[in-house]
Order: structure tokens, then C-alpha cells, then sequence
């Protein structure tokens, strides 16, 4: 590439063994009137010249002072200016240097005028990494020294060159390398600063090298293996209004050497470069696609795979002026670093929409859940409720005598409809949770008045299975703040679980206390108990540990879920310590009244 960064060969080919300036990096551009420039002060004369007019690009005081009569315009054809002046030799060498490349060492040339003194050039072409020789430094000298004092004079020469070039080259080094940085914290910035997928391949398809004139292609493999040509962009104006013309044309396609073909082919993070080719010329378009792309100069591309570990997204080309030398390592190194991030950031914006699609279709998936659930458990305790009212209707005799054995069956008829009550209403209180929709009472209470109405409701099951309540202890001072329905109900169901795990004979223990600002009821029993891997689990919806005991009576795995979220929307909590074999300990966490919060209730 040519331009004020390039790093190219100043010196070109040298066949002489003298001590010349080997290969110096990012001295195109010599900027003579930089301090760090100290051409001035060589005792030589020196100039650059530019192209294959050697148009003036510098010349020191000493080279003007030999050149008198020389017009040295800056920017102007120094071909003209010798050819007038009758400095034809002059030129021929720099002609031969500017053709061949090679170092033209201390050729004698005549000078200017009639009675021509003879002149001594050197002339270090500069070369750059595909061979096109970009400019020349000119050194003249008048006298003929001596091949001693020639030697020292020129060593001394390029050695102040040569540390002129390379302070230079630091200087610039530096310089490109801040402006890399910069370029990245922006382009960074740019990309991660949305997660939508369309933005950020919009940011994408802004991505720059730093060089002007290069342009870059943006190529995308749709997730079904689909290569797509996103972008084309050219900062010109009038060139992006060029390239415009190839947005329907010029699509990827398997064997283009560069873009997304060449990705897929390459599949490696590695940059994929045509250096000293012309773009349109390596790829099989149609006449109008190589027409366009001639007229914008397409020339050496850089291709950047997108990728995230091996999976390849897309591909970045940086395409390069037709008349400028290849890509540098360092403008590689740049694209590398841009593409990193461009496929980070596409990624995680695809990431983000996949997240954002299935959390919608979940959401409506639980909704739909819900709103059956809550349907179907409604549906379903209307006719419920009528078959225990009927069943009442008839075992008190209204509906004329009934015999015991019939009594018997009754019984059984409405313990099994009270049974499937409770199933229903746990699934309807499930989904009201789910969707947000149970609503709470709020009022102080005393809890113990809660325990015993719970007791009382699971007292037959208790003694039915000759369980023994050993310790009771609920101090009736305990005031809690809730919904003392929803309290009730969870009671039960602890109490319910309690009995219903625990074999005949076993005991339970029920003690109230205070801690801080909650009041806590805990629930004792000397069960089965539950393995600790399943402890977390028990809270999940419709999760039942596999056991013997639970039998006919046993529920839907419904209700710790239900009495911990109600617990938790009260502003309490429902926890579990539990051996396998020992038994379980089920505490319920309830807010204290306000004005019972100082109270003091050890367990
Ligand atoms: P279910 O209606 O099936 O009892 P729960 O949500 O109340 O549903 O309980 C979930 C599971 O937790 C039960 O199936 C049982 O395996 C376990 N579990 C609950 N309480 C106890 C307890 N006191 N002792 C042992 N296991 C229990």
C-alpha cells in the first residue's frame, strides 16, 4: 500500500557490499522538516522523488544550493525540471533506479551548463512488498573525491540517514500503533453497544482499516449454511455510489478466492490475503461486476474470518487500492482484532435475540399452562362440591332411610370426594400462583389460633395412624402479619405431610418461636425423612419422592411448592432439614405484627 504509513524496502535491491541502508520500514513519506529529520545537516545534498515523473517530494538546502537555476518546486516533475537544465544523465539514472529498483551507486554524471563539472549520484530506490518501486533518494556530490574520503562520506551519510528513518520509523510505529488502539476502543464501543442483531451487523458493516481508500466487504453465513453478501462499503461518496450498483450482482460464491467462499474454505481464524492481485481480476464475475470493480480500483484483499471457536459467522475483506502495495502485517493484525470483536459482538447479539424468542415462547407456553390449569380445577370442583352436597342430602336421611352399610360407603364416597377436592384446589391455587393472580388478605394475628384449627382438621388422620403430638408449644402471644387463611393452609399441609410420612406409631412435635422480626412455626416429625439430594427439589412443582407410605392419600407434589410461594408473597419462608430415616423438620418463617416484633419466643 502506498500512503504515509507504508513499511516498504528503502534501497531497493542492493548488489553492493558497502554499508547501505538495508531494509527501512515506514519511511515513505520523509518528512525533512521534522526535528527528528536531520538531512539538513548531512554534508551531502539529498532529495525524494515520487513516481515515474520523480515529482519533488523533498530536497535539503545542499542539494538546492547544486541544483541552482533547478526549479525544485515541491510537488512538481523534477523529469521536467533536469531535462531543461541539461541534466539528462541525472535523469537516466534515476529513470534505470525508478525501472529496475536496484541502489545506483556513485555513477558520475555531468552537471548543468555548457562547461559541465562532473557530478557523483547515489540513488536508493524504495521498493515496496511487490516489487513496484514507489520513490528514490537522491544523493548528488560535485567533487571527485577520493575513493577513501567517497566511502567515509557516505557512510556517514547513511548513517544519519539511516537513524533519521529509523527515528522516524519509531515515531510512526508509535504513532500507527496508538491510532490501531484507537481505532479498536471506538470500533469496539461501536459494536458491543447493542444487542440487536440488526444494529450490530449495521456496526459491522462500518468497519475501517486505517488507510484511506480501503473499502470492505461484509459477507454473512446465515445460520442454515447460507452465504449472504451484507455490505458493501466504500467511504468515497462516489466510489460507494459505484460499488452500489453491485448490491443485486455480486454474490458469494463457492471458489472466489477471498470473502466467505475463501473462509469456508480456509476454515481457520487465519487472514486470507491477495496481495499483489487486483481483486477483480481472481474471481469469475460477470462483465459489468469487473467493470464496476475496475472503476473503483479494486485491488489486494485481506479476507478476516468471523469466528467464535470453529464456528464460522462471516467473513470481513479489506480491499486495497489497485495502484497501492500489498497489505501489511500489521494492517492483518488490525483486521484480526477487528473481526474478533465483530464476531463476538454478533454472536452475542444472536445469543441475546435466541434468549429473548424462547423466553416469549416459554412465557406464552406457562400461560397457556396456566390458564388451562386454572380452568380445568374450576370446572372440575363445581361438580365436586355438588356430589359431597348430595352425599350429605343422603346420609342424613332426607332422601329416606339409610341402611349402616350404606353409611359405610357414604363415608367412603365423600372422604374420596374431599380427597380429590384438595387435588383440585392445590392445582387451581398452582396456577393462580403461576399466573400471578392469588391474592392476599393481610391481617395480625395469633398464629397459635392457626395451629389449632390446623390440628383439628388433621387430628383423624393423626389417629388413625396412632401418631402421638409429644410436644406442643405455640406461646398464644405470637402475633404474625398475613394472610391467615393462607396460613392455615399451609399448616395443614405440613401437618398433612408430617403424618402422612411418618409410620403408625411414630410422634410429632409442633413449637412456635420469634427471631428477629419473624415469627417461626416449626413442624417436627420422626418419618422416613428425605435424602439430601432431594431436599431442593421437594419445592418444585409436581415433585413426589418415591415411598410407600404415602398411599391412596397421597397428593399431586404440589403442595410445599404452593405453601412456599405463598409463604414467601407474605414475606416469609418456607425451609427443610431432614435425615433419611430420622425424620424431617419443615419451618415455617412468618413477618411478626408490628407491634410484636420486640417480643422474645425461644424454641
Ligand atoms: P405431596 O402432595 O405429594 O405430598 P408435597 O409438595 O406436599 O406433595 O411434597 C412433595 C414431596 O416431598 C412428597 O411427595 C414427599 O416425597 C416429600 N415430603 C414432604 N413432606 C415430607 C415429610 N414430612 N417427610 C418426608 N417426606 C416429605
Amino acid at each position: 500500500m502506498t500512503g504515509s504509513d507504508d513499511r516498504s524496502e528503502l534501497a531497493g535491491r542492493d548488489n553492493d557490499s558497502s554499508p547501505g541502508p538495508a531494509r527501512v520500514a515506514g519511511a515513505a513519506d520523509l518528512d525533512i522538516a521534522s526535528s527528528a529529520w536531520e538531512l539538513e545537516r548531512i554534508p551531502a545534498a539529498f532529495a525524494v522523488a515520487r513516481g515515474p515523473a520523480h515529482t519533488l517530494v523533498r530536497a535539503n538546502g545542499a542539494f538546492r544550493q547544486l541544483m541552482r537555476g533547478v526549479d525544485l518546486a515541491v510537488g512538481g516533475p523534477l523529469a521536467d525540471a533536469l531535462r531543461s537544465r541539461g541534466l539528462g544523465d541525472l535523469l537516466a539514472v534515476l529513470d534505470r533506479a525508478m525501472r529496475t529498483g536496484a541502489v545506483e551507486r556513485d555513477c558520475r554524471i555531468d552537471g548543468p551548463g555548457p562547461a559541465a563539472e562532473r557530478w557523483r549520484c547515489t540513488i536508493w530506490p524504495q521498493v515496496d512488498d511487490c516489487g513496484s518501486t514507489v520513490q528514490l533518494l537522491i544523493e548528488l556530490r560535485t567533487a571527485a573525491p577520493s575513493e577513501t574520503t567517497l566511502a567515509l562520506q557516505r557512510e556517514v551519510a547513511e548513517r544519519m540517514l539511516l537513524r533519521a528513518l529509523r527515528d522516524r520509523d519509531v515515531a510512526e510505529s508509535a504513532d500507527a500503533a496508538r491510532s490501531r488502539e484507537r481505532l479498536l476502543a471506538t470500533e469496539g464501543r461501536r459494536l458491543s453497544a447493542s444487542l440487536d442483531e440488526g444494529t450490530t451487523l449495521q456496526a459491522i458493516t462500518g468497519l475501517s482499516l486505517l488507510q484511506s481508500g480501503t473499502w470492505c466487504v461484509v459477507d454473512i453465513l446465515e445460520p442454515g449454511g447460507e452465504m449472504r453478501r451484507l455490505a458493501i462499503m466504500h467511504r468515497h461518496p462516489t466510489k460507494q455510489l459505484l460499488l452500489r450498483k453491485l448490491h443485486d450482482r455480486w454474490h458469494p460464491r463457492p471458489g472466489d478466492p477471498f470473502g466467505i467462499p475463501a473462509a469456508i474454505a480456509n476454515a481457520t481464524a487465519t487472514p486470507i490475503r491477495g496481495d499483489c492481485i487486483a481483486a477483480p481480476t481472481v474471481a469469475d464475475h460477470d462483465a459489468e461486476t469487473l467493470r464496476v470493480l475496475r472503476s473503483v480500483d479494486a485491488g489486494p484483499f485481506l479476507t478476516v474470518p468471523l469466528m467464535i471457536g470453529d464456528r464460522l459467522l462471516g467473513a470481513l475483506t479489506f480491499v486495497g487500492d489497485a495502484a497501492g502495495g500489498a497489505f501489511r502485517p500489521e494492517d492483518a493484525e488490525l483486521a484480526e482484532a477487528l473481526a474478533i470483536r465483530a464476531a463476538m459482538a454478533l454472536d452475542n447479539a444472536r445469543l441475546h435475540g435466541e434468549s429473548i424468542e424462547l423466553r416469549v415462547r416459554a412465557d406464552s407456553a406457562n400461560q397457556a399452562k396456566s390458564a388451562f390449569l386454572g380452568t380445568m380445577s374450576h370446572e372440575l370442583r363445581t361438580p365436586l362440591n355438588a356430589i359431597g352436597g348430595y352425599v350429605d342430602l343422603i346420609d342424613m336421611g332426607l332422601r329416606g332411610p339409610v341402611t349402616d352399610a350404606q353409611h359405610i360407603d357414604l363415608g367412603r364416597i365423600r372422604s374420596n370426594q374431599r380427597h380429590l377436592t384438595t387435588l383440585v384446589t392445590d392445582l387451581l391455587n398452582f396456577a393462580r400462583i403461576d399466573g400471578g393472580r392469588l391474592s392476599y388478605h393481610f391481617a395480625d394475628f395469633v398464629l397459635q389460633a392457626r395451629l389449632v384449627a390446623g390440628l383439628e382438621m388433621v387430628e383423624p388422620l393423626a389417629r388413625e395412624k396412632a401418631l402421638v403430638v409429644e410436644d406442643l408449644a405455640c406461646d398464644a402471644g405470637i402475633l404474625v402479619h398475613a394472610d391467615p387463611e393462607k396460613v392455615t393452609q399451609i399448616i395443614v399441609n405440613l401437618l398433612s405431610n408430617a403424618i402422612k410420612f411418618t409410620p403408625a406409631g411414630g410422634r410429632l412435635s409442633i413449637r412456635c418461636a420469634t427471631a428477629e422480626r419473624a415469627a417461626l412455626l416449626r413442624v417436627t416429625d420422626t418419618g422416613i425423612g428425605i435424602s439430601s439430594d432431594k431436599l431442593a427439589s421437594i419445592f418444585e412443582p409436581f415433585v413426589q419422592v418415591r415411598s410407600g407410605l404415602a398411599g391412596r392419600d397421597s397428593g399431586v407434589g404440589l403442595g410445599l411448592t404452593i405453601s412456599r410461594d405463598m409463604a414467601r408473597a407474605m414475606g416469609g419462608d418456607l425451609t427443610v432439614e431432614s435425615e433419611p430415616g430420622d425424620g424431617s423438620t419443615f419451618t415455617l418463617n412468618l413477618p411478626l405484627a408490628r407491634q410484636r416484633e420486640a417480643a422474645g419466643h425461644s424454641l
